[in-house]
């Protein structure tokens, strides 16, 4: 069974999926919106991750490298996860959202464990691996585990999602994330 159709599987199989991908699609590597500014969003610092981890900017690379190794797969599969809020003040909503779409993602990655081929998880906040970080004082713990968020690897995630076909938002009190798996 090639990546991509154990990448199917897993879509076709909701029992596996702690949380349900609402929606997804496949492109090739050439054609992700790599866009260098998006690195300049990422210093607005408003998911609070800049510079707090080795899988953000700066500590993440640069965007040429990173564009340069992401360019290294050929495939990607994008997919999102879409949360129900009291309103838009839900902060509490918008944390458990994200709890549920991370555990959805270690769920696929765990799913994808024994494939040999390389595949890499790239999601919607960065690196929670490790309690605490060794950024910027030690390497990172696991450089084969670390996950990057799309966002400091330049990706333009709206023009990502316009690209697929997918929505960035879905309606009114409800909050989206996103996650993509190259191959
Ligand atoms: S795996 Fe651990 S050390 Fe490496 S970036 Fe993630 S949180 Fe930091």
């Amino acid at each position: 069974m090639s990546l991509r159709d154990k990448i199917e599987a897993f879509l076709a199989d909701r029992s596996l999926q702690p949380w349900p991908i609402h929606e997804s699609g496949f492109l090739v590597t050439k054609d992700i919106p790599f866009d260098p500014g998006t690195r300049d969003a990422c210093k607005a610092n408003y998911c609070g991750q800049y510079g707090r981890t080795w899988a953000c900017p700066p500590g993440c690379g640069t965007f040429e490298e990173l564009k340069e190794h992401f360019m290294g797969y050929s495939c990607a599969f994008v997919y999102t996860t879409k949360h129900d809020l009291e309103d838009s003040y839900d902060i509490e909503g918008m944390g458990e959202g994200r709890r549920k779409h991370a555990e959805l993602d270690d769920a696929f990655i765990a799913y994808l464990k024994d494939e040999a081929d390389p595949h890499e998880l790239c999601d919607a906040g960065g690196c929670s691996i490790c309690k605490k970080c060794t950024y910027p004082d030690a390497p990172c713990r696991f450089p084969d585990r670390m996950r990057r968020s799309m966002e400091s690897t330049g990706i333009n995630v709206m023009n990502l999602s316009k690209e697929l076909g997918i929505h960035y938002i879905n309606g009114v009190n409800t909050v989206t994330y996103f996650s993509m798996i190259y191959f």
